[in-house]
Parts: C-alpha cells; structure tokens; sequence
C-alpha cells in the first residue's frame, strides 16, 4: 500500500502523463472520516463510496433519513466533482451482525452478497436509492451496483431505480432525477458481458479485490493465501485487457476502484490498455498522481504488449521488478 506524508498544498488538482493525457484521480471513501482526505489531497471526486458502514455499525437499517444525511455529508464537500454513491455490499467479508444469525451463509463471498443482498430485501434498497438520489439534488452523482454477474441483474436493478425516481417526481420531493448509473466489474462473468453491461450503463468499476479473488479462487481475506492474490497474474491482465477491449470506445467511462489502481506495478499496465480514472485510498492519492505524472502511454501501452505475452507470474515480476 502506498502512503505518503505529502502537505495537502503540493498535490494537485490535476493530473496528465508526460506526454500530455488527463487521468483523474479521485477518492474511494468508506468512513464520513475520509471525506477531509479526500479533499486536502485534492481528489477529483469521489468515485467509489462504499456504503455498507453505516449498516454494519449499527443493529438495524438506517432509515432513509438518516442515509440521507450521511450521503449529503459525501456530496456536498465535493462541491462540482463527480460522487459516485455504490449501493450496499454486505455480505462477503462484511455481515451485518443483527443478520448474520437469522441468514447464515455457509460461503459468504459465494452467496447473498451485494446487489444479490439488496434483491432479497427490497425495501431496503428502495430506501437506499432514495436517500442517495435525494441527497445528490443538484450534484454530479453516479450510483453504483455491487457484484453485477448478468446483465439481468443490472437491468432489473435500473428498474428498480426508475420506480424510485418516479415515485420522488411524484409525491415532489428534491432529488436528482437523472443520476448516472454504473456497473461494478468485479465478477468473472461480468468481464465476458462487459460490452453489453457497458452499453446499459453510463459508466462502469473495475473491482480489482474482487476480480482478482473470483478469478484466481484465492480468497481475499485468507492470509495462507494472501500471496497469490496478485492482480499482475497473466489471467488477471489478460481479464483486465479484455475489458478494456471488450467496452471499446467507451473506455473513457470506466474506473478502477480496486486496489490494483493503487499498485505502482499495475497503474503503468492500466494506462496502457487505456484507463484514465483511479480511485483510491485517499492517502494513496499524492503519491498515485505523482507516478501517473511521470509516466508515458506510449511507455505503458509497450509495457502491455510485453505483459501479456508472458506465461507465468513468475516471469511478470522477474520484468516489473527489473525494468
Ligand atoms: C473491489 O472489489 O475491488 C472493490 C473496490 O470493492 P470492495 O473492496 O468494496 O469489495
Ligand atoms: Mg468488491
């Protein structure tokens, strides 16, 4: 993980390659607590608020009010920049206590997790996108579905979130009518549909943790098999260019919020095959703006062909660590 003591006054707002491209950079939030990061370090915006926190701490859903109020406390210090507002991940690595003895689930990470969650209990999701939609009124807000593995799921997901915006306009009350809607990439199968889900979508996430685990069967909390989550294995980048292959022109729209936009091993690999927005920790952000400002696409796009030709794991480190 990358960490620097930068004063806030030296990172700017915005980035470009050496030889002149734009890549933002923007702030991935889990706690009310990140948003001062985010902003001292000049964040581009917000582009993935997971918000499942407000749900595990307490032993009940928050109600919409209070969602509401937590959601506009994300948005309003980002002022114009784009906040991306991800729907409910429990489930996986983050059970919410008051649930977990009523619904166990006897392989979590394979089971009733993200937008499989919010399906199951759709009252909570409703609310959910409510509050989202209210608190983004006149903001630049993009709403984000978890764990989308069909384009069924995103579909019946929009669905559900044209109701919700009906409902709003009808009984009056402010919200954003037209908020962006995005896919998270971040299940196996989602990679193979990714040309379809881009074409529903306004923009799409690359879920790196997640992808990485799916693909590679390695649980990404197990520490017994913490070394072979590695997001430069030559599935994992050869997933990733298929992605960026697979969303074509569209590629401007689509983000890496996993860690991987983070790996200094994989930010040249992910502007070579054609990312130009990371979302990171927020103390990661000085030193991510930093490595992509002296960085070239036409080194990272060289960098690409040579990764994907290569076999073994062993081999991509033995050249990312030489080169
Ligand atoms: C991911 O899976 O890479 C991701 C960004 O989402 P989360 O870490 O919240 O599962
Ligand atoms: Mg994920």
């Amino acid at each position: 993980l990358l960490h620097a003591a930068h004063e806030a006054r030296d990172v700017p707002l915005r980035t470009t390659t050496v030889d002149n491209q734009r890549v933002m950079v923007q702030a991935n939030i889990n706690l009310i607590n990140d948003v001062t990061p985010a902003t001292q370090y000049n964040a581009e915006g917000v582009g993935l608020y997971r918000s499942e926190f407000p749900f595990i701490i307490r032993n009940h859903f928050p109600s919409e009010e209070e969602q509401y109020l937590i959601y506009q406390r994300i948005l309003e210090p980002m002022k114009d920049h784009e906040v991306v507002l991800r729907t409910l991940d429990v489930g996986g690595d983050k059970q919410l206590s008051h649930l977990s003895d009523i619904e166990p689930d006897p392989n979590p990470f394979l089971g009733f997790r993200g937008i499989r969650f919010s399906f199951g209990h759709e009252d909570v999701f409703r609310e959910q996108l409510r509050a989202m939609v209210r608190a983004g009124h006149r903001r630049k807000l993009g709403i984000l579905f978890p764990m989308i593995s069909s384009l069924d799921e995103l579909l019946k997901a929009r669905e559900v979130l044209s109701e919700v915006l009906q409902e709003l306009a009808d009984e009056g009350i402010q919200h954003n009518p037209a908020p962006r809607v995005g896919a998270m990439i971040e299940v196996p199968s989602a990679v193979d549909l990714v040309s379809e889900l881009a074409a529903c979508t306004d923009f799409l996430s690359i879920g790196t943790n997640d992808l990485v685990m799916y693909l590679l069967a390695a649980d990404r909390t197990n520490e017994r098999v913490q070394d072979m989550h590695k997001a430069h294995h030559p599935a994992v980048l050869r997933a990733l260019k298929r992605i960026a292959d697979g969303v074509g022109n569209r590629i401007s729209t689509v983000s890496v919020c996993g860690g991987a936009g983070a790996d200094p091993w994989m930010i040249p690999f992910l502007l070579g095959i054609g990312i130009r927005k990371f979302s990171v920790e927020p103390r990661q952000i000085p030193v991510v703006k930093d490595l992509i400002s002296k960085m070239t696409i036409r080194e990272s796009r060289r960098l690409v062909s040579k990764l994907l030709s290569m076999k073994t794991v062993a081999e991509v480190e033995s050249y990312l660590g030489t080169s």
